[in-house]
């Protein structure tokens, strides 16, 4: 192998600048006097140098790799804003909750405070409406006395007055305006009564015990008893706790009763009534009130009538003790009766159906003992002079809805002689007596009908 070095060395030594193929060999010396070698051969693709410089094409992917390094960051930039964002949505979203949970709590807060403040005014208003009508005032005089004889004695029944107690003053009456007559549904109208007609007989009481007594039917009834079925209690006696029940008055007629019911506690007075599927009726030497129902056969509720005189302290004049009438109207559920605070004259109070609760009581100037007995037909109350003149007239009636008495003189007969209960029917608009044994009623007729 050392020849070819060998040859190429003596070549070098020949020519001291050498082109062999188009390669060259240059000789020279530098400052320092050193020789230096240069070899060249040119290159095969290249026809000329490239200039120089940076190169294009390195610049071109330097300048792409740049591109792509921004586009990169952007996009990865943009990702972790995105996620930022979505962070910060959910964020408000959660504050946003709370705030509507706030406001909600607050929203029931107002709620509950408004529902208070309309029962306050709701309240208020009536209790002003309470007072816009004063104590009502009539000019009416006692004009009937008690008879001097008292046939109820002869059955050993006590109907004497009893002495009237003083009884702790009275508070509880109001006076007010009841609801609008002209609002009474199905009613044919309410005018001022002007007109009863004599009186149609139903049936005779079989025994003593039907002296006296209530018979009624229920203008509003509640299953499973119809509007038809006739109630009757015979009242005479201690222990009066018999209700019999009629299928309609033809039964009533033949005396042939489909009900009877044994009541709870013992009845007084002729002042009981049926309304709305209940019998409602004084308990016996109380002032207690009690809702039977006829459906369950039980005691719905029960409430003293507040200072009501009872047995005796205030009845009519025929005694009986019915010092607590009940009565039954268009505008609801009503108790006649009076107190010491009243000294006698009729207190009228408009009660809550359910629980027997005062309503609203009106106080007239009608002494309770003067009269026979009363009824309530739209809001007025109306009383008969007598209870034996054959003939004798619906003489008082006091509007609730005015507060004011009037004097009236509408013709009415006992035709047997011993009235011992009147009462209205809003459903049938009759009148329903007992009278001496006999179950009655007479038709009637109001102004405008
Ligand atoms: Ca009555």
């Amino acid at each position: 192998m050392w020849g070819p070095v060998a040859i190429c060395l003596s070549c070098l030594l020949w020519g001291g600048a050498l082109a062999q193929g188009g390669a060259t060999l240059r000789r020279a010396n530098d400052r320092n006097a050193r020789c230096h070698y240069t070899f060249t051969v040119p290159s095969p693709a290249e026809d000329t140098c490239p200039p120089a410089g940076p190169d294009p094409q390195i610049e071109g992917l330097t300048a792409r790799l740049g591109l792509l390094e921004a586009l990169v960051g952007r996009l990865v930039g943009g990702a972790a804003e995105e996620g930022g964002g979505l962070q910060a949505a959910y964020s408000q979203a959660l504050k946003e909750k709370t705030e509507l949970q706030r406001d909600k709590e607050q929203l029931d807060r107002q709620a509950q405070e408004l529902q208070r403040s309309v029962d306050t005014l709701r309240r208020e208003n009536e209790r002003l409406r309470a007072r816009q009508c004063g104590p009502a005032s009539s000019n009416l005089q006692d004009s009937h006395q008690r008879p001097p004889s008292d046939p109820a004695w002869q059955f050993g029944y006590q109907e004497l007055k009893a002495e009237v107690t003083e009884m702790p003053a009275s508070r509880f009456v109001q006076q007010g305006v009841p609801p609008s007559p002209d609002s009474f549904a199905g009613s044919k109208g309410c005018g001022e009564l002007v007109w009863v007609g004599e009186p149609r007989t139903h049936r005779k009481a079989d025994s003593i015990a039907g002296k006296y007594g209530v018979w009624m039917q229920d203008p509003e009834p509640a299953a499973p008893y119809s509007a038809e079925m006739v109630w009757r209690v015979d009242t005479v006696g201690s222990e009066v706790r018999q209700l019999f029940g009629y299928e309609d008055e033809t039964q009533l007629a033949r005396g042939f009763p489909t009900k009877v019911l044994l009541l709870p506690e013992p009845m007084e007075s002729t002042g009981a009534v049926l309304y709305r599927g209940s019998l409602y009726y004084q308990r016996r030497r109380s002032r207690t009130l009690l809702r039977y129902s006829l459906a369950t056969e039980s005691v719905a509720a029960r409430r003293e009538l507040p200072h009501a005189g009872f047995h005796g302290q205030y009845p009519y004049s025929w005694g009986g003790y019915t010092d607590i009438d009940l009565a039954v109207d268009e505008t609801g559920l009503w108790a006649i009766y009076s107190t010491s605070k009243a000294r006698g004259a009729i207190v009228l109070s408009l009660l809550d159906p359910d629980t027997l609760e005062v309503k609203r009581s009106w106080e007239t100037n009608i002494r309770k003992q003067s009269v026979a007995n009363a009824f309530v037909i739209c809001g007025t109350l109306y009383t008969v002079a007598s209870y034996s003149a054959p003939d004798t007239a619906v003489t008082h009636s006091f509007s609730t809805a005015s507060g004011t008495a009037k004097e009236l003189a509408v013709p009415f007969r006992n035709r047997y002689r011993y009235n011992s209960m009147v009462d209205y029917n809003p459903r049938t608009r009759k009148l329903y007596a007992w009278d001496n044994f006999h179950m009655v009623s007479y038709n009637l007729r109001l102004e405008g009908d």
